[in-house]
């Protein structure tokens, strides 16, 4: 009450400074204080922190001067059309199986643009390729890391697959996340999953931890890209050793889908070793026989298989003979 009957005298405005007019004066500096900061020409004040909100794309910009503001981390969208063909979190491999004939020749898929960034899942060391290794087709690059190393998703997506080595098998821990650009990314080995099944995810978040789950014999990523469910050499997109995309556009042929067809050949090479045919050794067979078979020589079936003329043919083993 001591300043009821005070006045201050402002040029021509006479002003009561009621203790009313003072809590009305508070509430529009607390009004001020707790809105979002708006737009101005004026220089802003520095930043000081940021808070998470309920949605991962969206966070709150602390600033000096005690405003905030929401800042939109662009929420990526997409063509749901496309996304979800075929949607399935209950199996590895969603995609129908398309014969392989009904493919078209190649398919000229974006990988980069404005819109959709990249980032190298995790820049190391190729371990082991795209390739038949001894009895098993290998169909993705092995890249070296250490146990707890973040993997991060290639490209804009959804998360398909969340599964756990029980039911995956080879790939221990897996994720699959499916992509606009038509393509899906496959992470295998994880020690940790860092997101759930049908979550938005965007190029270069953190979506897991390397590990060794699964058939593995020391840490690394199993990673694959496959198109419409067939797996291709991801060498031929990505450069590991140097985190980046080997280009913004890649043409998909169809031959790449071959198990011996990789980064590195000459398309005519590729379209050769797609075309090969291959022997699954059977109980009685030699070198010589299968060569006279397939009207070939000994030596050249050593030269495609990496073998001695007098190496053991176990039954199961698949040879090149053609
Ligand atoms: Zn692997």
């Amino acid at each position: 009450m001591v300043l009821k009957n005070h006045y201050i005298c402002t040029g021509k405005f006479t002003y009561s400074f009621s203790l009313k007019r003072i809590g009305f004066l508070f509430v529009c500096f607390f009004i001020y204080c707790v809105s979002p900061a708006q737009e101005t020409g004026i220089q802003r004040p520095e930043p000081i922190d940021t808070l998470p909100t309920g949605d991962k794309f969206t966070r709150i910009v602390l600033y000096e001067d005690f405003t905030w503001k929401y800042l939109d981390l662009g929420k990526p969208v997409f063509d749901e059309d496309v996304l979800f063909e075929d949607w399935d979190s209950s199996s590895i491999h969603a995609y129908k199986e398309v014969p392989l004939e009904d493919i078209p020749d190649q398919v000229t898929l974006v990988l980069s643009d404005s819109l959709q960034g990249f980032c190298c899942p995790i820049m190391d060391k190729v371990k082991s390729g795209y390739a038949f290794r001894r009895v098993r087709e290998h169909r993705g690059t092995d890249i070296a890391l250490s146990r707890g190393d973040s993997i991060r998703v290639a490209f804009n997506g959804v998360v398909r697959v969340k599964e756990t080595t029980r039911n995956t098998g080879g790939y221990g821990n897996l994720l699959v996340v499916r992509h606009p650009n038509g393509l899906e990314t496959y992470y295998g080995h994880l020690s940790h999953f860092l997101v759930d099944m049908g979550e938005i995810v965007k190029a270069g978040e953190v979506i897991g931890l390397g590990g060794n789950t699964g058939r593995s014999t020391g840490p690394h990523l199993h990673f694959e890209v496959r198109y419409k469910g067939k797996a291709f050499d991801p060498e031929r997109i990505i450069d590991f050793e140097n985190g980046t995309l080997r280009d913004t556009l890649f043409i998909l042929k169809k031959h790449y889908f071959s198990i011996y067809s990789h980064y590195g050949q000459t398309d005519e090479e590729s379209l050769a070793a797609s075309q090969r045919i291959v022997h699954t050794i059977k109980s009685g067979d030699t070198l010589g026989a299968l060569a006279l078979k397939y009207g070939t020589t000994v030596r050249q079936i050593c030269s495609w298989n990496g073998i001695s003329s007098t190496a053991i043919l176990r039954i199961g083993r698949r040879l090149i003979v053609r």
